[in-house]
């Protein structure tokens, strides 16, 4: 049997990744999520255990002692990270993974995971994005500001991925994302077993 596979997603915030997520998870039921462990308060429309365990940082820095994160990032004065023990059992059960981290977050799981596929969300363009992020009506103005210029710094190490993904039509982004999904499952090393298996070796 395979070992599962870890799929990365990454975006600035306010790129729909969300709501592509959502999609995706519709089509995709199989397909497993990397639940964050993270310390920023909780918004009005999350439920906690869904897409993050919102934790203190207490709690954090004791789970980050404890060696517990495949990755971690200070976002924003908030403390995001990725639980590593759910992600090794998933793929040791072949089950594939997806964990959506940011730009650091990625660098980190690809060190110590050099197989993993990284995808990256972009926005259609910069006024779309500040337009998105402004339409929330979640965040301070200067929250919003640091957002912001968060994202330009994470479009700059988009040139880091595997792919990207441009979310302007939501269903066209879906669609590019499952095919990315299915172009790896056909990848040469993947398939070794049935090659041999074939052959008979
Ligand atoms: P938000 O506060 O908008 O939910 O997320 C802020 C940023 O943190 C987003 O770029 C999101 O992709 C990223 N993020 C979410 N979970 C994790 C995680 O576990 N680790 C890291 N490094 N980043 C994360």
């Amino acid at each position: 049997m395979n070992k599962g596979r870890v799929y990365i997603i990454s975006g600035p915030s306010g790129t729909g990744k969300d709501t592509l997520m959502k999609k995706l998870f519709e089509k995709l039921p199989e397909l497993a999520f990397s639940i964050s462990s993270i310390t920023r308060p909780i918004r009005s429309d999350e439920v906690p255990g869904e897409k993050y365990n919102f934790i203190s940082h207490e709690q954090f820095e004791k789970m980050l002692a404890e060696d517990e994160f495949l990755e971690h990032n200070l976002y924003v004065g908030n403390y995001y990270g990725t639980p590593k023990t759910p992600v090794l059992k998933c793929i040791e059960k072949g089950q594939d993974i997806l964990i959506e981290v940011d730009v650091n977050g990625a660098a980190q799981i690809r060190e110590k995971m050099p197989d993993v596929v990284t995808i990256f969300i972009l926005p259609p363009s910069l006024e779309e994005l500040k337009r998105r992020l402004t339409s929330r009506g979640t965040d301070s103005p200067e929250v919003i500001e640091k957002r912001l210029n968060e994202a330009l710094r994470e479009i700059e190490g988009s040139v880091d991925y595997d792919f990207v993904v441009v979310n302007d039509k939501l269903e066209k982004a879906v669609d590019d994302f499952i095919n990315i999904l299915s172009v790896d499952k056909c990848k040469t090393e993947l398939n070794l077993g049935l090659i041999n298996k074939i052959l008979n070796k």
